[in-house]
């Protein structure tokens, strides 16, 4: 076997999501804290785009970076909503936004090339970097900065050897995001010190309170050193439709372009076109968003009300970060123990590189909220 590999962690979202599934579908009352996809059903606009593209046949190989009304549209997107300067000729379409994201490594990473990210730190960052030559530099965050990068850090961690740095905001797990002028500290620096950056936005369309997403790679010539990924699996609930895109030069799509030709040859066809009908409907998004943020209001104040927890209010995805110290467990202690004998699931904040937190998913309608916020109090007062 290859040791890389060998090497590699199970993915702890992942995992624990389908474990939560199972003990469901085995007849288990579980609450489902745990999951890091949005339970609505993909809208039926969306669908239809599929159904036709089935019936139309339209059921062969596209190009490798995607279909070109397709790469339009996003481009079209992008141009529009986040602000960036970009044609079909900076998008490519791939099989999920993980997949963007590991195909951006694969493609800037040389052997020992640092990759910087903050921690705590979405569970697949780190693996992806494991699986090319790169190293991951953590920069630990705290929650006193409201778990933001601290501009002055991360000059300092920047090194001869850095070659990215990876951005996530909304962020997963911590529900926090960025303001402008934040991001603009970190451009002067990542421009002054000449690395790429990877800004995952893919939780762009969460964000509540009327704060306004920025895309990173709208700073002026940003777009010359960033790979913006994003894709459908969080704005349309479409998660299982395996559908994401990245925008970056035109040098960097054509390095990418040749790992995908060799590797997955394209995205589902059927798949482009019912993101194809995503793109065409923003009232859906919104009224999701919404319901999302009504959620997080009766979470927030139910987790607030309980001794001994400490939630940190989200502003954007659907994850709330829980401050679970004062209870004295680790937090996978906690996160099996509300499980086992509670049967409430959840992520413990460890599988994201931090100790004494756990991420609540509020993915779940608010009687489950409710049920599991009762469960979790009593849970709590046992201890
Ligand atoms: N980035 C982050 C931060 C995520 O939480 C996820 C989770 N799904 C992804 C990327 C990947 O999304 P997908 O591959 O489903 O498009
Ligand atoms: N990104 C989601 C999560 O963090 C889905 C699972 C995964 O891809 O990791 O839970």
């Amino acid at each position: 076997m290859n040791p890389q590999v060998t090497l590699l962690k199970k993915s702890a979202t992942l995992k624990i999501t389908a474990l939560t599934k199972k003990l469901i579908r085995e007849g288990k009352d579980v609450v489902n804290f745990a999951a890091g996809e949005p339970d609505f059903d993909t809208p039926d606009f969306v669908k239809e785009g599929g159904i036709n593209a089935i019936n139309q046949g339209f059921t062969k190989y596209t190009p490798s970076v995607g279909y070109p009304e397709l790469r339009a549209a996003i481009a079209d997107k992008l141009n529009k909503v986040n602000k960036l300067s970009v044609s079909s000729e900076n998008i490519i379409v791939t099989t999920g936004a993980k997949y963007a994201i590991y195909v951006s490594l694969l493609a800037l990473l040389d052997s020992g090339d640092e990759v910087i990210m903050s921690s705590p730190y979405w569970v697949s960052y780190p693996e992806m970097v494991n699986l090319t030559s790169g190293k991951s530099v953590f920069l630990q965050t705290k929650e006193s900065n409201n778990f933001k990068i601290d501009p002055q850090t991360l000059s300092e961690t920047i090194t001869p050897r850095t070659k990215v740095l990876i951005l996530n905001y909304p962020n997963n797990p911590t529900g926090i995001t960025y303001s402008y002028n934040e991001l603009k500290e970190i451009y002067n620096i990542v421009k002054e010190k000449n690395i790429h950056v990877i800004s995952d936005e893919i939780y762009e369309t969460l964000i509540y309170d009327e704060r306004e997403h920025v895309s990173f790679a709208s700073f002026p010539g940003a777009d010359k050193f960033t790979i913006t990924i994003n894709g459908f699996s969080k704005s349309h609930s479409m998660t299982g439709w395996r559908i994401g895109y990245l925008s970056a030069s035109e040098e960097t799509i054509n390095e990418i372009s040749k790992i995908i030709d060799h590797t997955t040859s394209c995205a589902s066809s059927i798949t482009q076109r019912a993101a194809l009908a995503a793109l065409t409907n923003e009232n859906w998004q919104r009224k999701i968003k919404l319901e999302f943020q009504k959620r997080r209001d009766v979470l927030y104040k139910g987790l607030s009300d309980c001794d001994k927890l400490n939630p940190i209010k989200p502003e954007g995805t659907f994850y709330m970060f829980c401050d679970i110290r004062e209870t004295g467990l680790s937090s996978f202690d906690f996160s099996t123990k509300l499980l086992e004998e509670y049967l409430v699931s959840c992520i413990p904040a460890s599988s994201f590189g931090m100790e004494g937190y756990i991420r609540i998913s509020f993915s779940t309608g608010l009687e489950q909220i409710s049920k599991g916020l009762k469960r979790i109090k009593d849970f709590v007062k046992s201890l």
